[in-house]
């Protein structure tokens, strides 16, 4: 195992209900900001609840955050956060609220002449707002992590830092109930390909990481299609399921002391700001590529994926890894979303601009070896034609 420092601080709020507890969480002498997407909480009545929660509470609030934020949007939060002294960030939504609301928290405090220059030169904050959640959409792992992804002008780029951190997380399965199949779907992928960018490297007999990650592996294999089945689709205990298995794959549990590869995110958000693909449908066009074209760095790790999570073990290696790779792909047909760059209508045409793009970005040594450079990139892209 490799060394590593693991601290996660966020409080987790698990369970129906728990959306009344933000009038205990959040302290009460706080100038609290509310912020949200495009009014899915206003129909799903999570707005009510936050509100209920928060009457003895001073607080504002500012909406509009779209999926995959834009830096313009979260730039117009200065204002109000100015003019009343905001002194706390509750963030009520999916990862686009959650990772939009780290950004309006760092440069709240910012002494900088350029904010955008904390995603583009990955300059690091010093300070930022306290920051809370209220998740609608088990996916990302933000509600957990100190991670955000944040889009100006086609360029979708993530920073990452401790003091953006959610200081609790509010999990409430039921208000996922009004989730479309289509973000069901989404969230489902991006929490299994989480997982699988720091477990599907090579091996470092990390034992534990490589146990908890097969663990949630299983559980989105198994539960996701449930929640999209109609005679289950409801079931709390699959919403559960599904809620906690996103926030354990990217909270920095699994990822301590292994190696990681990120190859899929990275190409992926480029796919989303180059073309508006939702994230996770980029990394299921993306990652059975990088499977492919990196079997041999990964071959031991897909073996063992192979075995432990398909449970695969007849045939010689190479067909047992090729399977392992057809069984990824029908698990994310089953979850309804698309495998190939043909189904999102992209071509080999398209290509060329997704290279250039990520080599601007510097995403020119990728994977766990840092050895995904913009030609296997382009071999990637490819593959997923
Ligand atoms: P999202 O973009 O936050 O939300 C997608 C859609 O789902 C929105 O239209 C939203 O509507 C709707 N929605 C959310 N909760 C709902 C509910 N309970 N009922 C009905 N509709 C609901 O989706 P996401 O997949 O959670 O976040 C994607 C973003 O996170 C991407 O930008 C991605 O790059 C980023 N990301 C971050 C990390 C990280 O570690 N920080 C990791 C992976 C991905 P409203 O706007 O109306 O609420
Ligand atoms: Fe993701």
């Amino acid at each position: 195992m490799l060394n590593f420092s693991f601290q996660n601080t966020t409080r987790i709020q698990f369970g129906e209900g728990q959306i009344a507890s933000l009038s205990k969480q959040i302290p009460i002498d706080a100038k609290v900001l509310v912020t949200y997407g495009g009014g899915s909480i206003k129909s799903n009545g999570v707005y009510d609840q936050v509100v209920a929660a928060l009457a003895k509470h001073t607080w504002f609030e500012f909406s509009g955050i779209e999926p995959n934020p834009s830096y313009d949007t979260l730039m117009k939060a200065q204002d109000i956060i100015k003019e009343n002294n905001i002194d706390f960030i509750l963030a009520v939504g999916g990862g686009s609220v959650v990772d939009g609301s780290k950004f309006i928290a760092a440069v709240a405090l910012y002494e900088g002449e350029e904010p955008w220059d904390i995603v583009s030169k990955q300059v690091r904050i010093t300070k930022a707002l306290p920051l809370a959640c209220v998740l609608t959409l088990p996916a990302t792992g933000s509600e957990s992590n100190t991670g955000a992804v944040v889009t100006r002008n086609g360029n979708k780029l993530p920073f990452s830092s401790p003091l953006v951190r959610p200081i609790f997380a509010i999990l409430d399965p039921a208000v996922t109930l009004s989730l479309s199949d289509r973000q069901i779907g989404n969230g489902a992928v991006d929490a299994f390909v989480h997982t699988m960018e720091q477990y599907l490297t090579y091996s470092v007999n990390a034992k534990v990481q490589d146990r908890f990650a097969e663990g949630l592996l299983l559980t989105l294999i198994e539960e996701g299609p449930k929640a999209l089945a109609p005679e289950t689709s409801k079931d709390l205990e699959v919403r559960g399921n599904i809620m906690w298995a996103a926030t354990m794959a990217l909270n920095g549990l699994i990822g301590a002391g292994v190696p990681q590869d990120w190859t899929t995110h990275m190409i992926g958000h480029e796919l989303t700001g180059t073309h508006g693909i939702d994230h996770a449908r980029t990394l299921s066009i993306v990652l059975p590529a990088v499977m492919k074209i990196r079997k041999e760095a990964k071959r031991g790790k897909l073996l063992q994926y192979a075995e432990r999570v398909w449970n695969v073990t007849e045939g010689d290696e190479d067909s047992r890894i090729d399977r392992a790779i057809e069984l990824t792909e029908q698990f994310f047909e089953k979850m309804q979303v698309p495998t190939r760059l043909s189904h999102v209508d992209l071509g080999a045409g398209d290509i060329d601009l997704l290279v250039e793009k990520l080599t601007q970005h510097g995403m020119v040594k990728l994977g766990e070896h840092s050895a995904v450079t913009p030609d296997i990139s382009r071999e990637i892209l490819v593959t997923a034609l």
